[in-house]
C-alpha cells in the first residue's frame, strides 16, 4: 500500500518588541552580552500582586502578521492561562491566547518544485516567552529570567503539508515574512523562530487523518526537516508491520538521528485554560486593523515575481535577493540607476549576489552598513560593460570600495586599473609571455591549442588583470599562427 504523510506545523516566533509581552522590561537578543537575570521586574517574575499590562505594539506587529497571511483579525480577544508547572515559568502558568486568538483562518503561498501552494493557517495568537535554562554537567540547572516574558507569536498551520519538501518551502517562507514585517531577525540559533511538527500518515488517497505525534523544540531548518522525514518514515514501518502508531509527544536527538518519547497523550484540559482575570478582553476596531493593513509590506513571494518580470532576472537570483529585504532594496536601487546607463538587471544581481555578498560576507558587514552605494555598484558595472576595466579588474576595485568608500573612477585611477585595450602595450605584453613559455608555445604549435586559454591567463596576469580577455586571445592567436608561419 502505498502511503502519504500529513502534516502541520507550528511555529513560534519572538517578538522584537522593545518591552516584553506584558510589563516595561527590555526584550534582549539571546547573544549572551548581557548578564543574566538584570531584565527582570516584579511582574516577569511574577512577584505576588503585580498585574500584567499588554504591550500595545505586540499586538500590531501580531495584527500585521496576520493581515500578512490573509487571516480575520477577532474583534475581541482574549487572553488566557495556560497552566503548567515547570521550573523556567515563575507564575506556574503562562498567558496566553486560546478560545479568542488574534488572528484565525488564514493561508501561506509557497512554492515547490510542483508549483505553487497554499497552506492554511489555522490562527495566531500571542503569549509570552518562558525564561531559559542552562543545564550544568553535575546535574543543576541555572535559570536566565532575561527572556521570561518576551512577545512570542504562535502561528499554526492547517494539516496541508504533504512531503517534507513543502515542509522546508513554508517554514523558510514564513521565515521571510516575519523578516519583512518586522516581527525578529529570523536568527534560529537565538531562538527567535522554533517549530513543532504534527505528523501523520495515511493510505494515499484516505481522507480521515491517521493518529499524530508532535515533535517539539524544533530549533534549526536542519532538524525540523530531519525529523519530519524520520517520523514519516518511522510511522510508515509501524502501520508495515500492521501495528498502530500511538499518540505521543516526542524529542529530536540531533546526534543519534531519531526521534524520541518524551510523553504520551497530552489533552488540551491539561492545561485548565481559563481567562487571565488581570486583562480584560482586547477590543480591536476595524479602523486600526485597516491604519495596520496600510503598513503591510511587499510580501517576499510578490517581491520575487516583481523582480523577475521588472527586471529580467532568473528565479534564483531573484530567490536569493529577496531573502533580506534590505538587499532587494538595494538590488532594485542599483538595476534602476544601471539600466539607464544600459546594464541589465541580471548583470547587476550577478554583482550582488557574486562579489558583493562575498566582500561582505568575508567582512561580516550587513548590507546597509556597505560603504559602495548602489549608484557607484551600478557606475563600476557600467565600466566594465563600456570596456573601461576588465570584470577581475573591476572586483579588485569593488573591494577597495567597500573597504574606503571611494567612487570607482577614484579607485580605478588609484591604483591604475583602466584596461588595456591599445594594442601596442597588448602585443608587447604577449610576446613577453610567449618568449618566457616556449615549451607551451611550441604545444600549442605542435596542435595542442587547448593550451591557448592557459596563455590567455598567464597575459592577463602579467597586466595585473587590465588586459581585455577578448582583445587578449585575439591578439595571442594572431601572435601564434604567426610563429606557425614563421616555422
Ligand atoms: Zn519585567
Amino acid at each position: 500500500m502505498e502511503y502519504e504523510a500529513v502534516i502541520g506545523l507550528e511555529v513560534h516566533a519572538q517578538i522584537h518588541t522593545r518591552a516584553k509581552m506584558y510589563c516595561a522590561c527590555p526584550v534582549v537578543a539571546d547573544t549572551g552580552d548581557v548578564p543574566p537575570n538584570t531584565r527582570v521586574c516584579p511582574v516577569c517574575l511574577a512577584l505576588p500582586g503585580t498585574l500584567p499590562v499588554v504591550n500595545r505594539r505586540a499586538v500590531e506587529l501580531g495584527m500585521m502578521t496576520g493581515l500578512a497571511l490573509g487571516c480575520t483579525i477577532n474583534p475581541v480577544n482574549v487572553f488566557a492561562r495556560k497552566s503548567y508547572f515547570y521550573p523556567d515559568l515563575p507564575k506556574g502558568y503562562q498567558i496566553s491566547q486560546y478560545e479568542l486568538p488574534l488572528a484565525v483562518n488564514g493561508a501561506l503561498e509557497i512554492e515547490t518544485e510542483a508549483g505553487p501552494q497554499r497552506i492554511g493557517i489555522t490562527r495566531a495568537h500571542l503569549e509570552e516567552d518562558t525564561a531559559k535554562l542552562y543545564h550544568q554537567d553535575d546535574g543543576s540547572a541555572l535559570v536566565d529570567f532575561n527572556r521570561a516574558g518576551v512577545p512570542l507569536l504562535e502561528i499554526v498551520s492547517e494539516p496541508d503539508m504533504r512531503t517534507v519538501e513543502e515542509v522546508q518551502a513554508y517554514a523558510t517562507t514564513l521565515r521571510e515574512v516575519l523578516i519583512y514585517l518586522g516581527i525578529n531577525a529570523g536568527d534560529m540559533e537565538k531562538g527567535e523562530m522554533r517549530f513543532e511538527a504534527n505528523v501523520s500518515i495515511r493510505p494515499k488517497g484516505a481522507t480521515t487523518l491517521g493518529t499524530r505525534t508532535e515533535i517539539k523544540n524544533l530549533n534549526s531548518f536542519r532538524a525540523l526537516a530531519a525529523s519530519v522525514a524520520y517520523e514519516i518514515e518511522r510511522q510508515k514501518a509501524v502501520l508495515v508491520k500492521g501495528e498502530t502508531v500511538i499518540q505521543q509527544t516526542l524529542g529530536w536527538d540531533e546526534v543519534a538521528g531519531n526521534t524520541y518519547l518524551q510523553r504520551s497523550k497530552e489533552y488540551a484540559h491539561d492545561y485548565r485554560y481559563f481567562p487571565e482575570p488581570d486583562i480584560p478582553p482586547l477590543e480591536i476596531t476595524p479602523e486600526w486593523i485597516e491604519a495596520l493593513r496600510a503598513h503591510v509590506p511587499e510580501l517576499p513571494l510578490a517581491k520575487k515575481r516583481r523582480l523577475m518580470a521588472e527586471y529580467g532576472i532568473r528565479p534564483y537570483d531573484a530567490a536569493l535577493l529577496v531573502g533580506d529585504p534590505r538587499v532587494a532594496d538595494y538590488f532594485e536601487a542599483a538595476a534602476g540607476i544601471a539600466r539607464a546607463q544600459g546594464v541589465t538587471g541580471q548583470d547587476v544581481a550577478n554583482w550582488v549576489g557574486g562579489e558583493l555578498f562575498r566582500i561582505l560576507n568575508a567582512a561580516g558587514t550587513p548590507i546597509d552598513a556597505c560603504k559602495t552605494t548602489p549608484e557607484r555598484l551600478a557606475t563600476l558595472i557600467a565600466l566594465v560593460q563600456q570596456g573601461t576595466v576588465s570584470v577581475t579588474a573591476a572586483k579588485t576595485a569593488l573591494g577597495a570600495m567597500c573597504e574606503t568608500g571611494e567612487a570607482p573612477e577614484d579607485v580605478v585611477q588609484r591604483l591604475g586599473l583602466t584596461q588595456i585595450s591599445d594594442a601596442n602595450a597588448l602585443t608587447a605584453l604577449i610576446e613577453a609571455t610567449l618568449n618566457a613559455h616556449p615549451a607551451q608555445v611550441q604545444q600549442y604549435l605542435a596542435g595542442k591549442t587547448n593550451i591557448l586559454g592557459w596563455l590567455v591567463g598567464q597575459v592577463m596576469q602579467a597586466s595585473k588583470g587590465k588586459a581585455n580577455p577578448q582583445d587578449t586571445r585575439r591578439l595571442l592567436q594572431q601572435a601564434l599562427e604567426q610563429r606557425n608561419a614563421g616555422l
